[in-house]
This record gives C-alpha cells, structure tokens and sequence, in this order.
C-alpha cells in the first residue's frame, strides 16, 4: 500500500521558464490546488525565474491571474500568490545562479524549508543539462532537505541524444532524484489499469495471449499543429506521442504484476515491458507501421499549408502500428496504437478485445466479442461488452450488452487537474508516475527503428497528404487490422 501525503509539505519550487505557457496554464493553477487541500500552506515558496524582466508585484499578478478562472476568493489568490517570488535570469549565464542561491537561502529560512528543493525545469530540453549543471556546481542544492529535479518532455530526440543528456543530468543528479514527466501517467483512467487488472481476478485471470484478442490505442486529436509547426515539423507524430505516451499506455497494459504497487516494483515491471518489445527491421517497419499527413478538407487546410510547415514536409502528423511485447503473457497479441492530428474526434482510449468463447452453441450468429474498453478522456469511465440474452419468449438469441461506468459529477470534481497529481507525487517523493530513465532508453530503442526505415524513403505528394481532416486517419491504417481479420472498434468516422 502506497502511503497518503496528509500533511503540510515544507518545499521551495523553482521554476525555469516561470513566465511560460506551461508554467501559466498548468503549474499555478495545480500548485494552487494543492494549496487549496493544504498540502502547500505557509511553508512554501516559489521562484519563478526566466529572461524578462519583471519583478515580484508582477510575477504575482500573472499567477493570480492563472487561477483567477478556478474557485478562488481574493483573499485567497492574494495569500497563495505572495509566496511567488521572481528573478530575472538567463540560464546560460553563471552568475545569475549566484542571486538565485541567495534567494533560495534566504526563502528557506522565511519559511522554513528545511532544505527541500524541487527544480522544476519547464524549459525547451537544450537547456536541460545546462540548468542542471549549475544548480549543481553554484551550490543551490541543498544538504539537510531533498534535492529533486522535474524533467518536461522531450527527453531526447532519439537513443544517443537521450542517453547524452541522461549521462550529463546524472552527473549532477541521481536517478531517485530525476522526474520525468509523462503527463499522460497523471491521468486518472491510466492509473486506473493497474486498479482494474491486479485487483479484480476475473481480469488478473484472463490477461495474457490465451484470452486477449488484441488491444486498440487510440490517441486521436481534433485540432491540426496549432501554433506548435515550428516544433512538430521536427518531431512528427512517432517521437511527439508514440514514444511517450503510447508507449507508456503499453506498458501499463502489458507489465506483469509488480510485487507490490509501490514505485520501485511498478517501474520494474514497466521497465521488462518496455524492453520486451518487438523492435523492427526496415521490412517490419514496412509490414506494421501506417504514416499519414493531413491534406485539405472540411474547410481545414492540409498539413503543408499550414504557417512554418515546409511545403514538401516530410513529417508525420499521424501514426498507426501493431506492436508487440515478447513476453511470457503477452506474446503474440497484437497491440494496434494509432494517433493523429486532424481527426475525426478529440479522445483518448484503449480498448482490449477478448477472444471469442471456444463454441457457439446458440446457433449460426457469431457472437461479439467481450471488449474493455477505457475511455481516457475527454469524458473519464469505462465499458465492458458482454453477451447477453435478447429479451423475447419465442426465440432465444444472443445480444450485445455495454454494462458502463463513468464517474459521477461530484467524484469528477474530485479528479487532480493537469499536473497537481504528478506535483503531489514529487513532493512525496513517489516515482510511479515518472519515467525512470531505462524506460525512456527502451522506449527510444523501439522508436528509432521507426524513424530510421522511414527517413530513409522519401515520400511524394500523393504518398502523403493521405488522410483528409476529419478522417480517422489513411486507408492503410484499417488494412492493418484488416490483415489479421480484426478492425477499430472505435470508428466514430463511420457514425
Ligand atoms: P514557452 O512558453 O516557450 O516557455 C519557455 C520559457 O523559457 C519562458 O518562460 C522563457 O521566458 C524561458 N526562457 C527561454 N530561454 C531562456 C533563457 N535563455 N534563460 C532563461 N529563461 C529562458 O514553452 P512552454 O510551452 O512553457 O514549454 C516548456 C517545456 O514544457 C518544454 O519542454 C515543452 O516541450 C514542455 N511542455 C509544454 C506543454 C505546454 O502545454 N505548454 C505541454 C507539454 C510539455 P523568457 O522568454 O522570459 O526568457
């Protein structure tokens, strides 16, 4: 059993890249929500810093204005943003981490940290080692309290890219005291699977190969690139979604039981998940791995009109695979992943399909398989497909039943928003929900066999553009099923 943060948690966050998006949107209101249950009360402080010059009054007036759409009195917003404190700095520059240490020294005495320093680095990744370095070497981590340093996304564009900055974090930190931050591992229906899996035997029980037909992963978006071209044209689909939360989503699904649900022996479960899993050469890329780009349609533009898409562009703005994890339970289930922008609908989902039962005694109609399916978001529940009796005197025939659960409005409020629960987890120093560095390592093992077949074969103009918006994605994506006589239960294109 995980043990219950209950109390007042004494902490100095910094955070890099305070003026940020990520910081704004995400981090105050999440910080704010565990100020409201009392985890953050009087002992705790945050230092935003980042290159424009604003002061505390100003930095504080951003943060109120963050929360300000969130259940909050004045007096609230004003006590909670008093604790904010703002130094301007460059991050390449050394001397500055000389004011930021004397800020933290001085933080730490006013409210009585005791030491605990949470570095939280919501930066762009070229500036991740860097920051660490200094943190580090110009003394502003502490000896009596934790020192622990939160990692954004990317990590690495690649194997060797990952493994360098992996190797340059450690210097300076060690791997207990790195998070990384998968945002999708925070989510209230990914946590959910252990939960359903190890706690109910009649899904213990049936897990493996002998009664899992197949999985089905969707990740799909409703929205194009947004104001994010100018990053997405470099990272594509496969290393934006796949490598992160699609394969996290896998390993949660396909891990053996850990020990006990604490995060040492959660990780290592996820860790021979990630390493379990089927790298390709150049052909199985060919044979399992679907990429499309979006053309023009619905009154949408395509991909490569869209502002700072190069109009031959080569990136992937949609993924589909079959994957699978060679392990003792899990061998030879086809795990089918798909994700993409300009789809049909905004949701996240994974359906696990059962096999059918043996034999059909109830006559010709074939019988529908049993199908769990966990809808992630944007409305968190779940379903479970079952046969049942049609309801009638004269003839007795088999029909689908969908027994449903989502979670009523008053446990939906109850659910952390964005980031506080990953927030919670670093204060408590609980790292299920992080991942550890060999799960990243593997995870980018499996990527770049991707990534490689696929750079070396060029694309034209009609191989790409494949799917129109507001489709589910290219053709090819459901003749992927379609060779193994299975198809996407979810198709709200068809609708
Ligand atoms: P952003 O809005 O561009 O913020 C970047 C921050 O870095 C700004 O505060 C900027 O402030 C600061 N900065 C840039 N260069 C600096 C330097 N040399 N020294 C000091 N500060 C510097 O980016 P973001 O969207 O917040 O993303 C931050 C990280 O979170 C990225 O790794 C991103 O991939 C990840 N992420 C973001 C989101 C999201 O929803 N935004 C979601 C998932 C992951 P100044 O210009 O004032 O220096």
């Amino acid at each position: 059993m995980r043990k219950k943060m209950t109390s007042e948690q004494k902490a100095l966050f910094i955070i890099f890249g305070g003026t940020g998006d990520l910081a704004q949107r995400k981090l105050y209101p999440s910080l704010f929500n565990l100020y409201k249950q009392g985890y953050l009360k009087e002992h705790f402080a945050v230092v935003g810093t980042a290159r424009r010059p604003w002061n505390d009054e100003r930095y504080q007036e951003i943060v109120r204005n963050s929360i300000s759409g969130m259940e909050v009195t004045a007096k609230q917003a004003n006590e909670f943003s008093s604790h904010f404190y703002y130094q301007a700095h460059n991050v390449n520059d050394t001397d500055h981490y000389e004011t930021l240490r004397k800020l933290a020294d001085e933080l730490d005495g006013k409210y009585e940290l005791e030491g605990n320093r949470v570095f939280y680095l919501a930066m762009s990744p070229q500036f991740f080692s860097t920051i660490c370095q200094h943190v580090k070497t110009q003394g502003l981590v502490t000896e009596n309290g934790y020192n622990r340093v939160v990692i954004e996304k990317p990590f690495g564009h690649d194997v060797k890219s990952a493994t360098e900055l992996n190797e340059s974090i450690n210097q300076y930190f060690p791997e207990k005291d790195v998070y990384r931050i998968d945002h999708y591992l925070g989510k209230e229906m990914i946590q959910s699977i252990p939960a359903l899996r190890f706690s109910n035997n009649i899904f213990n029980a049936l897990w493996n190969y002998r009664y899992i037909d197949n999985i089905q992963i969707t990740l799909s978006e409703a929205l194009g690139v947004e104001e994010r071209a100018g990053y997405y044209e470099n990272a594509g689909a496969l290393r934006d979604m796949v490598q992160n939360h699609i394969l996290q989503t896998v390993a949660m699904l396909t891990m053996n039981a850990p020990t006990m649900y604490t995060d040492q022996d959660i990780r290592k479960e996820k860790i021979s998940a990630l390493k379990a899993l089927r790298v390709y050469d150049k052909n199985g890329v060919k044979q399992n791995f679907v990429r499309g780009q979006y053309g023009p349609g619905n009154g949408q533009v395509g991909y490569r009109e869209e502002n700072q898409v190069a109009p031959d562009s080569q990136t992937e703005t949609f993924v589909a695979g079959r994957i699978f994890v060679d392990n003792m339970n899990m061998a030879g289930v086809p795990i089918y992943i798909r994700t993409g922008k300009r789809l049909t609908k905004k949701e996240t989902r994974i359906d696990v399909v059962f096999k059918n039962a043996p034999y059909n005694i109830f006559g010709s109609e074939p019988l529908k398989q049993n199908i769990l399916s966990f809808k992630v978001g944007p409305n968190p529940g779940m379903e479970l497909r079952l046969n049942g009796k049609e309801v009638n005197f004269d003839q007795y025939r088999i029909q689908s039943m969908h027994l449903r659960h989502s979670h009523g409005e008053n446990t939906q409020s109850k659910m952390p928003v964005g980031y506080e629960k990953l927030l919670y987890d670093v204060l408590q120093g609980d790292s299920a929900s992080f991942s550890h560095w060999e799960e990243v390592y593997y995870s980018w093992r499996f990527v770049d066999a991707v990534r490689q077949a696929w750079d070396e074969e060029k694309l034209s103009q009609d191989e790409f553009q494949n799917y129109t918006c507001g489709s589910m994605g290219p053709q090819a994506a459901k003749e992927l099923l379609k060779e193994d006589g299975n198809k996407w239960y979810f198709r709200p294109d068809e609708n």
